[in-house]
């Protein structure tokens, strides 16, 4: 995170908020879906955005992949403003950056061939003659790990981490810059997870690929990302490297996230805080810091007052009165 030299991907003070019909005679109610999130992303690293469902990360991808527009701050990908960004270039921006979803098979129309899928960017945005896409479909089959050969069947022929490495092949296909991948391995089996992810990263090096990975798999992300960004109920719980939150996670939600993950190691467990209690509901956040329902350590400032994201030592960012006040 220290020293950016090519940013493809740079949000400041982004929110996206909703408004909620609450039913005749009550006011709409307003959803901070995503509240003052600030961040950067460099062309070829990873930054995983972890959290529990409801805590902005799927909010966060529609934005950056231009489905919805922000409510206020900065969004720059690749030159563009992705708030103020005109229709034209809007189609344009978007051929730089695909999604990668979870569930690979509902993604895949079952009626058409997979060469016929996975060439299907190259139809609608290119000029490119039958024979030539053709050609190009076979190279990206063979660079994710599929046969050629295959070209003419279909998606139900082929198991669940195949099934990802077609929609990865054509994700692929008009060279992005930017992949954003919405929890793509967790539906798939624990063997199968480590093959795609190996391959996701041999394919970042290859083109130097950036991917926003949203998760809520912490041992996944640890493998790829380079950063990661923590967030709870819209807002930066916690947000810098990777290795060092992992080492010594500071804030008690992201403690409590690598406490529930099975897969750590002991030792990279040791802050034991157990995530007690249900996700508020975003209609009606905590006030003060929106963690402290859930934390052991909060007390009165915590319920009065939103912590800021501070700058502990230039490469990680932590939004939490315990930590500032030096009790954590
Ligand atoms: Fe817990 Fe308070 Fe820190 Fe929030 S600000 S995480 S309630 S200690």
């Amino acid at each position: 995170m220290s020293s950016p030299k090519n940013l493809i991907l740079e949000a400041k003070n982004l929110t996206r908020y909703y408004e909620v019909s609450q039913g005749a005679f009550r006011p709409t109610a307003i959803v901070k879906a995503l509240d003052d999130v600030s961040f950067q992303v460099e062309a070829g690293k990873t930054l995983a955005v972890v959290g529990e469902s409801g805590c902005g990360k799927s909010t966060l991808a529609r934005q950056i992949t231009m489905i919805e527009r922000p409510t206020s701050g900065e969004l720059q990908f690749d030159g563009f403003d992705l708030v103020n960004i005109s229709d034209s270039d809007r189609r344009l921006a978007r051929q730089r950056v695909q999604m990668i979803f979870q569930n690979p098979y509902g993604s895949l129309n079952p009626r058409k061939k997979i060469g016929t899928i996975i060439g299907e960017p190259l139809v609608i945005n290119t000029t490119m003659s039958k024979e030539e896409r053709e050609e190009r479909v076979r190279g990206i089959m063979t660079k994710v790990g599929l046969r050629p050969e295959h070209y003419n069947r279909y998606p139900h022929m082929f198991s669940g981490g195949q099934r990802q490495r077609i929609a990865i092949a054509r994700a692929l296909m008009l060279e992005p810059k930017l992949v954003v991948a919405d929890e793509p391995v967790s539906a798939l089996d624990v063997s199968v997870q480590a093959q795609v992810l190996n391959l996701l990263k041999d394919i970042q090096q290859e083109m130097t690929l950036a991917f926003l990975f949203i998760a809520h798999d912490l041992s996944v992300v640890r493998y790829l990302a380079d950063d990661v960004m923590v967030m709870y109920l819209g807002r930066v719980a916690e947000y810098g490297e990777s290795e060092p939150i992992f080492k010594n996670p500071r804030h008690p939600y992201t403690q409590a996230l690598l406490a529930s993950t099975p897969h750590l190691k002991a030792e990279n467990r040791k802050e034991r805080v157990i995530l007690s209690g249900e996700l508020p509901s975003p209609l009606a956040p905590p006030s003060g810091c929106v963690f402290h329902t859930r934390c052991p350590y909060a007390n009165d400032r915590c319920t009065a007052e939103i912590p800021v994201l501070l700058d502990l030592d230039g490469n990680r960012k932590i939004a939490c009165h315990g930590v500032e006040e030096g009790r954590l």
